[in-house]
């Protein structure tokens, strides 16, 4: 695993990565909505423009999605430029569409130095559009199950690398007349509370310029405490989702490695003061993988870990990846297990790969990166993983 420090990548003593640039090249994308309208009127005030040329570059970079100025045709060729000139607007190009049989829809997006992240788009039955992003390009944390964690870190993604995913995929939709993005998970490549100056940015940014409200915003994370209670002083009602895999410090390390750093009796304190701050319902994900962490006994003691909590608990297959001849549960060990977290109250829905025909589906995100198995992985040989609890 390689290691990577939060306060190396965005811990709370690093300033916020909101732009890259020079001082004098601004990112527009990745500064916040006042400091982008006062950037930009002091701009046009120097070249002795109407103020109002700032809501009008507003409005193309936050509700019509422009990808460069020159898209900006309500203002004169002179002041595009100039724009150009002042300010820099790095809209990652999509450089790939896949379309699932189930309606899913995976991008590749490349960046400004041509590294290459994905977004997901899932519909659902009801008409929700969920948009699935990525906070960085590949990540660290080494999840066992995970093709991300397999291709390894690569480095931080901005703010505005983050929300252009949004603003790409929103106007993909639109151009396809497919309707609009209802809901944004952080469940994309990398882990989002390991880049949580960016990734803050990113919220606010989506709640307020782009509109699309806190409670249809979720923050999956493996569990960064630090992060966690970052999310829980903050008044919005962001979502948060628990990669929680195992419900004991024992299991969880083998599959989850920052157990060893954030264990589980931490982890839930977090949770306690997230709960506590809000009142909000908090989702815990768990993926099932046959012969190591889907025995009957774990279920229990999963309802009585995240009981005590107004939560809910998604079931997710495991979805293969290259590498490894893991399985996932059986469709009746997913309902067993999915009946005993009900006889103990909890909420539970097994969720249904989506994407899997694109390696769109959960844990599958790899952005053609190459995979190795990291160290806890090799580490989980099949002895091991057969002395899981017997059902
Ligand atoms: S599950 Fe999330 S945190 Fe774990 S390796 Fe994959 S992307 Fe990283």
């Amino acid at each position: 695993m390689e290691r990577i420090d939060e306060d190396r990548v965005g811990g709370p003593g690093e300033p916020p990565s909101l732009r890259r640039g020079s001082a004098e090249h601004v990112d527009l994308l990745s500064i916040l909505p006042e400091e982008a309208a006062a950037r930009l009127r002091a701009h046009f005030a120097g070249r002795g423009q109407p103020s109002y040329r700032a809501g009008q570059v507003l409005s193309w970079l936050h509700e019509r999605d422009a990808m460069d100025f020159s898209e900006l045709t309500d203002l004169p060729a002179a002041e595009r430029a100039a724009l150009a000139e002042a300010f820099l607007l790095p809209a990652p190009t999509r450089a790939r569409e896949e379309r699932s049989n189930d309606g899913t829809v995976k991008h590749l997006w490349r960046l400004a130095d041509g590294e290459l992240v994905e977004s997901v788009l899932i519909p659902a039955a009801d008409g929700r559009m969920t948009l699935c992003i990525s906070s960085q390009a590949g990540c660290a944390m080494a999840c066992v199950f995970c093709a991300t964690g397999w291709s390894g870190y690569r480095r931080q993604l901005t703010a505005g690398e983050i929300v252009s995913q949004y603003r790409g995929s929103r106007r993909a939709l639109r151009e396809a007349g497919r309707g609009e993005i209802s809901n944004v998970v952080f469940m994309g490549m990398g882990e989002p509370l390991m880049n949580r100056g960016a990734v803050m940015a990113a919220l606010t940014l989506l709640n307020g310029a782009y509109g699309l409200g806190a409670r249809r915003v979720t923050v999956s994370t493996v569990g960064i405490v630090p992060g966690i209670l970052e999310l829980a002083a903050r008044p919005e009602q962001f979502r948060l989702a628990i990669s929680l895999h195992a419900p004991n410090s024992e299991l969880r390390r083998k599959i989850v490695p920052v157990e060893k750093k954030y264990p589980l009796p931490e982890l839930l304190g977090a949770l306690r003061e997230f709960e506590a701050a809000g009142g909000r319902r908090i989702t815990f994900e768990y993926v099932m993988i046959q012969g190591v962490n889907d025995a009957l006994p774990l279920a229990h003691e999963l309802a009585g870990v995240v009981g005590e909590f107004q939560s809910h608990v998604n079931l997710i297959p495991y979805n293969p990846i290259p590498g490894n001849d893991w399985r996932p549960s059986s469709p009746m060990r997913l309902r067993e297990f999915a009946a005993i977290l009900e006889e103990h109250r909890v909420p539970v829905t097994v969720r249904t790969p989506r994407g899997r025909d694109i390696a769109a589906a959960c844990g599958q995100l790899a952005a053609d990166h190459a995979l190795r198995p990291p160290k806890p992985f090799l580490e989980l040989k099949m002895p091991e993983r057969s002395r899981a609890p017997a059902s």
